[in-house]
């Protein structure tokens, strides 16, 4: 598996194999099939040319290498060229013919990621197997999530779930980019173990949204439902220096509400968007300090034990834009001890986080924040900026004149356009500086 691609390496020649393997492949649960092929011996092509051209029909992408001619000498016109073209004519949409086995593997890792590091997809063709052998890439299937059965939706309205069909997740993503799918709203938390266990058992994948300020989402119809949690009143109860705060609540307005009841420490996060729970999943951080400093409990809905838990902050590790949270564990709301401090030097403080934002960041336009982590001991920001590659664009996608480190939507970007700015200013950093820049934002591919 190369991120959510299996890869197959199948040894089958003749056509009536590659039918059957393809059929197979089709059975299983995958999106789409990705077929590389390099015909095997001039004689067998020539032989089965009109098999072949009918052999394909099961894949999305074919690719064809040259002939291997397992020392037989050429036949004129017999050439995997002239055999793409006659697949084309028998109708398939989408045959590709490449000299190079290399450039044949990474025109498809292209296709099946868009936006995967070119050291990753490095590794993966470099694990890629002999020459006469032919594999596809197969992902897992794109199917339109959409929840209709009138039983899973009565289910729904039972747990207190609201279900909105067809949202559109550009309008609820920071970036203004996204395909659409079914949003289930949760009113109480303690609907979520049997909310899971109801989509497990309809095969219906899914996603958890904060408030969206730190995704890119993937275009089109998207393949699981989103679950958000609804914003319950009060979002945040003060017992002393604790505060028990939703994870749907807002932020800012909850480090504004803890301000004015003389609670400090969380300055530097004003400004950060988003809920409480994008901030505890991302552990959110900026101008020295991070949220998971003032965490003292996390209740939340362990994906491992399918249950409602208590972890107190020293079982959770918080380390830069990463936490020891399992990637489905949802939380739900959080205890922080925040230090006494008077409003007004608070307030001080907010105000100069404010101002350092305002004059760096690009705070107008569309962004998820900083696309990439910075790297140990440097700056992505420094590196892109050094680079030259502000301004640099694919479509509307664009790296922000203001911080190099925000990509913003200059209009109606698609999630393929950021995925290739992405991508290209990753490769210009590793090329010209050795270092592969990772991820901060989530991406939610199609
Ligand atoms: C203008 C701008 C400035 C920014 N500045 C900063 C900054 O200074 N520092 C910083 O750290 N970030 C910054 N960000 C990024 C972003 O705001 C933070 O990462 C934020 O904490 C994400 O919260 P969210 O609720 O929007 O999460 P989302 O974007 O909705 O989700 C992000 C991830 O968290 C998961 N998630 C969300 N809620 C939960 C939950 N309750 N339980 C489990 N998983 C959950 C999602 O599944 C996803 O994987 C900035 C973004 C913008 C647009």
């Amino acid at each position: 598996m190369v991120n959510e691609i299996t890869v197959v390496d199948d040894y089958g020649h003749h056509p009536v194999e590659i039918r059957a393997t393809l059929e197979a492949a089709r059975g299983c649960k995958f999106n789409r099939l990705l077929v590389l092929f390099q015909p095997h011996r001039y004689s067998r092509t020539q032989h089965l040319w009109d098999e072949f051209c009918r052999a394909f029909n099961q894949a999305d992408i074919l690719v064809l290498l040259d002939i291997y001619a397992a020392s037989e000498a050429p036949i004129p016109g017999v050439t995997s060229e002239a055999l793409a073209t006659a697949i084309r004519k028998a109708g398939h949409k989408n045959v590709h013919y490449f000299r190079s086995m290399q450039e044949g593997i990474e025109y498809l890792l292209k296709q099946a990621c868009p936006g995967t590091p070119s050291l990753r997809l490095a590794r993966a063709t470099s694990a890629a197997p002999a020459v006469n052998s032919w594999f596809c890439w197969e992902r897992r299937i794109r199917r339109r999530m959409r929840i209709s059965d009138p039983i899973i939706v009565a289910t729904l309205a039972e747990m207190n779930v609201e279900l909105q069909h067809g949202a559109a997740l550009a309008d609820l993503t920071s970036l203004g980019i996204g395909g659409t799918t079914d949003l289930l709203r949760i009113r109480k938390h303690e609907s979520l173990p049997g909310l899971l266990k109801l989509l497990d058992a309809n095969d219906v994948q899914h996603k958890f949204l904060g408030g969206g300020s730190n995704l890119l989402v993937g275009d089109g119809e998207l393949p699981w439902v989103v679950l958000q949690l609804v914003r319950p009143e009060p979002d945040v109860v003060l017992d002393g220096s604790f505060a028990r705060v939703d994870a749907a609540a807002d932020l800012g307005r909850m480090i504004t509400f803890c301000a004015k009841h003389d609670l400090g420490g969380m300055e530097g996060l004003i400004g950060v968007p988003g809920t409480v729970g994008g901030a505890l999943r991302m552990n959110a951080g900026a101008y020295g300090m991070q949220i998971g400093s003032y965490v003292r409990e996390v209740k939340l809905y362990r994906a491992a034990s399918r249950t409602l838990e208590t972890l107190r902050g020293d079982q959770i590790s918080f380390e830069y834009r990463h936490t020891s949270f399992a990637p489905d564990d949802m939380m739900l709301s959080v205890i922080l001890e925040l230090p006494s401090k008077p409003f007004k030097l608070i307030l001080e403080g907010i105000r100069i986080c404010n101002e350092k934002r305002r004059s760096s960041q690009p705070l107008g336009q569309k962004s998820a924040g900083c696309i990439f982590k910075n790297p140990p001991g440097a700056s992505a920001g420094r590196m892109i900026d050094e680079l030259g590659l502000k301004g640099l664009s694919v479509g509307d996608a664009r790296v922000s004149d203001r911080h190099a480190n925000f990509f913003v939507n200059a209009g109606h970007a698609s999630a393929t356009d950021m995925l290739r700015l992405i991508a290209d200013v990753r490769e210009r950093v590793q090329k010209n500086y050795g270092v592969e820049l990772e991820n901060e934002v989530v991406v939610w591919n199609a």
